[in-house]
């Protein structure tokens, strides 16, 4: 591993598959083209800089850069460039086929395994940081701790342990009957339980808190629409997370559990389906960011069933998909603040860039749906300074494509260069 370490430092540019174990190392890439999500402007010739700890150190033009020709400057010369993309909303301890009661079959040290899979698949797919908001057993801990450590392949991780609900709610497991006494391990009911619940995530690693706020989609026996958590109850998760410096993301579809969590004070709202023109209102008045997961409705529908999901979580996906899409478009279009995130787990990990050209179909336009996934998130996980933007003192997280995708959005599905961190994950540019 040592060799492979020393071998990777000095060849970065053929360091590729082989390295899972590759840390930071110092480089350069020079890149034909370089999208600067903050400016909004396609820079032709650039050249990021970065040293031994993976922090770039410079990005500007070729013509001024004393890395330009030298070698071990990796050449993206015909490639478009970009900052690594954020997810804030995924499961990497899930796949799509461990739905419904499929999942009972499924441990926690399996999951663990299913975990270091999809984080392989998620950093190849251009995703360098994801919040991870949901998993059992604190595998999410141990993925973020293991990626860290170079043990896996994967992208920088913030996680929330698991996540808060009320008994029966979303986040509860209700598959089992009675003599079972089965219950998920963030069932927390009342505030002063739901505040014990945060301490306890905090404990075991948690870097966020996740809350479910309103029924969902997938569990048993809810509806989306309808209010779980009381205003009091998410009012003491927030200040409680608040205090020991933890953001609360709240699932919550339905209109009032919406309303409860932004006045609450809770940091994003994930999934935001039946947000009404108040919601919007307020949302923008606390500054709180709506997360809209508007690609998976198409693979629920399509995939669903077969992937073992319940029929009732089919019917309530066709209630709600169609809407969530268009409230999107209406809280873009009033200037809500949105960041990038996709429920990856409902549906396969690696294609999360599906969801930019269901964010430009419903009235963004490209550069809004990159920045969502860029400056946004990073904002949204409170890593301005380290994630989302090709700049000095920012993680060398950088990505790059083939074509424009400021004209076309879609060739982010088909990422072929990642360094996470001053480390290459995947350079098929290498290849040829
Ligand atoms: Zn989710």
């Amino acid at each position: 591993m040592r060799r492979i370490l020393t071998i990777c430092s000095f060849v970065l540019a053929s360091c590729t598959v082989n390295a899972p174990f590759a840390l930071a190392a110092p480089g350069a890439v020079r890149c034909g083209k370089l999208l600067d999500v903050r400016s909004e402007k396609m820079l032709s010739d650039q050249v990021v800089v970065f040293d031994a700890n993976g922090t770039i150190t410079s990005a500007g033009p070729a013509a001024s850069s004393s890395a330009s020709g030298a070698s071990g400057t990796i050449d993206l010369s015909n490639a478009t460039c970009l900052p690594g993309l954020i997810d804030v909303h995924t499961h990497l301890t899930g796949d799509p086929t461990g739905n419904g009661y499929q999942a009972l079959g499924i441990s926690v040290p399996r999951e663990a395994i299913i975990g270091a899979k999809n984080a392989r698949r998620t950093v190849y797919a251009g995703f360098t940081t994801v919040r991870n908001v949901g998993a059992s057993g604190y595998t999410d801990v141990a993925l973020r701790d293991g990626i860290d450590a170079g043990d896996i392949e994967g992208p920088r991780m913030l996680v929330s342990g698991p996540p808060l609900g009320i008994t029966g709610g979303h986040c509860d497991d209700n598959l089992l009957p009675f003599e079972f006494h089965q219950k998920a391990e963030g069932v927390a009911d009342g505030p002063w339980e739901a505040r014990a619940k945060v301490r306890e995530t905090v404990k075991y690693g948690a870097d966020v808190i996740k809350v479910c706020a309103s029924g969902g989609v997938l569990s048993k026996g809810d509806q989306p629409g309808t209010a779980q958590y009381t205003f009091e109850e998410l009012q003491a998760i927030a200040e409680e997370a608040h205090k020991l410096g933890r953001k609360v993301a709240a699932h919550a579809h339905g209109t009032q559990s919406i309303k409860d969590a932004i006045r609450a004070g809770i940091d994003s709202v994930e999934h935001s389906s039946l947000i009404d023109d108040e919601g919007i209102a307020l949302a923008k008045q606390h500054g709180t960011y709506l997360v809209f997961d508007i690609y998976n409705d198409d693979f629920i529908l399509q995939e669903g069933a077969k992937a073992g999901m319940l029929p009732e979580s089919i019917e309530k996906e066709k209630k709600i998909g169609r809407l969530q899409r268009e409230n999107f478009r209406r809280a873009f279009q009033s200037g809500a603040k949105m960041a990038f995130g996709t429920d990856a787990g409902v549906y396969p990990h690696g294609d999360n860039a599906r969801q930019f050209a269901k964010m430009v179909e419903w009235g963004m336009k490209p550069i809004d749906a990159i920045q969502a996934a860029t400056i946004r998130a990073a904002d949204l996980i409170g890593w301005p300074e380290k994630v989302g933007a090709l700049e000095a003192g920012h993680y060398a997280d950088i990505i790059a494509v083939s074509g424009n995708p400021l004209s076309d959005v879609r060739v982010l599905e088909s990422v072929k260069f990642v360094i996470k961190n001053g480390a290459v994950v995947r350079n098929d540019y290498s290849a040829k």
